[in-house]
C-alpha cells in the first residue's frame, strides 16, 4: 500500500461565524487533511510542530484515526500556531483577525524515517521554506506532490513559494488566490498561467460554488453539495485536499479520469466538514454517511441528454 506524507499546521483556531463563536479549538491544515485522508484507510503521517500548550488528547485523537504522529515535534516551552478568523454573512468571505506563527516561526521539519519514501506528498498550507525542507528530505521524488497554499504566504514569502510551486504536480488554491498568483481575472487564464509556473494540474476551489480541475486543456467541474446548514467553513479547503490525495493514494491511479473522482471525493468530504464547528464532524464521520452522500452527489450532477 502506498504511503501518504502530510505537511501542514497543527493549530489552535478561534472562529466566529454568523451562527456562533469558539474559543481556542483544534485546527490546522494538517489536522483537517489527515482526518479527511484517514477515511480511505491509507497509511499516513504528519510532519508538523506544536507547543507545550497543545493537549495530548488532540494527538491521541489523531492516532486513534490511524494517523502517524511521530513527525509532530513538541516544543515544550513554545506556543502552538494560532489563527483566528471571522466569517461574513456570505460564508465565502472571511477575514483573518490573528495569525501567530509561534513555534512555526523557527520550525525545522524532520521527516520520520518510515515516511521518507512516501509515494504521495501533501504539502499543506504552511511556510514554503518548511514545504521545501520536506521535499529535500525525500531521496526519491514521490509519484505525486500536491501543494496547498494561501494569500498569507503569497503576501509574505512569494519568492520561496514560487520555488515550491515549480516542484509540484498539483496546486489547490481558491479563486481569489488564483487571481492574485496569476494576475488574471478569468480563472481559465489564471489556470493556464499557473501551469507555466510548474503544476500540470491546477485545482481552483470556489467555496460553496464547487471546484475546477484544469490539466492541459482538459477541464472538469464539481459542484459543492447544496447544504441546509453550514456552520463553519474553516478547514473545508484542507478537507477537500485530504479527500483528493487520500483517494489517489488509495487507488494509485493518476489518470485524469481518476483525478475527477478524487475531486468528487474531496468535495463530498468537505461538505461534512462545514456542518459543525472545527473538526467535530470529521472526527466522527462514518463510512455509511460518506457513501450515502456520494449517491446524493451523483444524483445532483447526473443528466441524460441525447447528443445529436
Ligand atoms: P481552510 O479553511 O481550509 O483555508 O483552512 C483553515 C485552517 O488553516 C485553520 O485551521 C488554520 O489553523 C489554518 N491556517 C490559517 N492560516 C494559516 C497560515 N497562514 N498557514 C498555515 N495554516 C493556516
Amino acid at each position: 500500500m502506498s504511503k501518504l506524507l502530510i505537511v501542514g499546521t497543527v493549530a489552535f483556531d478561534a472562529i466566529e461565524t454568523p451562527f456562533g463563536k469558539t474559543d481556542k479549538i483544534l485546527g490546522g491544515a494538517a489536522t483537517y487533511i489527515s482526518l479527511s485522508a484517514s477515511k480511505f484507510g491509507v497509511n499516513s503521517g504528519i510532519v508538523s510542530v506544536v507547543g507545550g500548550d497543545f493537549p495530548k488528547s488532540h494527538l491521541n485523537m489523531l492516532e486513534k484515526n490511524g494517523i502517524d504522529i511521530s513527525g509532530i515535534e513538541i516544543i515544550k516551552n513554545g506556543k502552538t500556531f494560532f489563527w483566528s478568523g471571522k466569517y461574513h454573512n456570505d460564508l465565502n468571505v472571511r477575514d483573518t483577525l490573528i495569525t501567530e506563527l509561534n513555534v512555526l516561526a523557527d520550525f525545522n521539519p524532520i521527516v520520520p524515517q518510515a515516511f521518507v519514501d512516501a509515494e504521495f506528498l501533501m504539502l499543506g498550507n504552511l511556510h514554503p521554506a518548511v514545504q521545501m525542507g520536506v521535499i529535500k528530505q525525500m531521496p526519491k521524488r514521490p509519484k505525486l506532490v500536491v501543494l496547498d497554499t494561501m494569500n498569507f504566504w503569497m503576501n509574505n514569502t512569494l519568492p520561496e513559494l514560487m520555488e515550491v510551486i515549480k516542484k509540484v504536480d498539483v496546486i489547490t488554491i481558491n479563486d481569489e488566490e488564483a487571481r492574485q498568483l496569476s494576475g488574471e481575472y478569468s480563472l481559465v487564464k489564471a489556470a493556464h498561467k499557473i501551469h507555466t509556473m510548474g503544476p500540470k494540474y491546477v485545482v481552483i476551489k470556489k467555496g460553496e460554488h464547487g471546484a475546477l480541475l484544469f490539466n492541459n486543456g482538459n477541464v472538469f467541474f464539481a459542484p459543492a453539495l447544496p447544504l441546509e446548514e453550514v456552520f463553519d467553513p474553516t478547514g473545508a479547503g484542507d478537507t477537500f485536499a485530504g479527500g483528493f490525495i487520500g483517494y489517489l493514494t488509495k487507488t494509485e491511479d493518476l489518470s485524469f479520469g481518476n483525478m475527477k473522482n478524487a475531486i468528487i471525493y474531496g468535495s463530498n468530504l468537505a461538505s461534512f466538514c462545514v456542518e459543525k464547528f472545527g473538526t467535530t464532524k470529521m472526527e466522527t464521520l462514518s463510512q455509511s454517511e460518506i457513501q450515502q452522500r456520494l449517491t446524493q452527489f451523483k444524483n445532483l450532477t447526473q443528466f441524460d441528454i441525447e447528443l445529436q
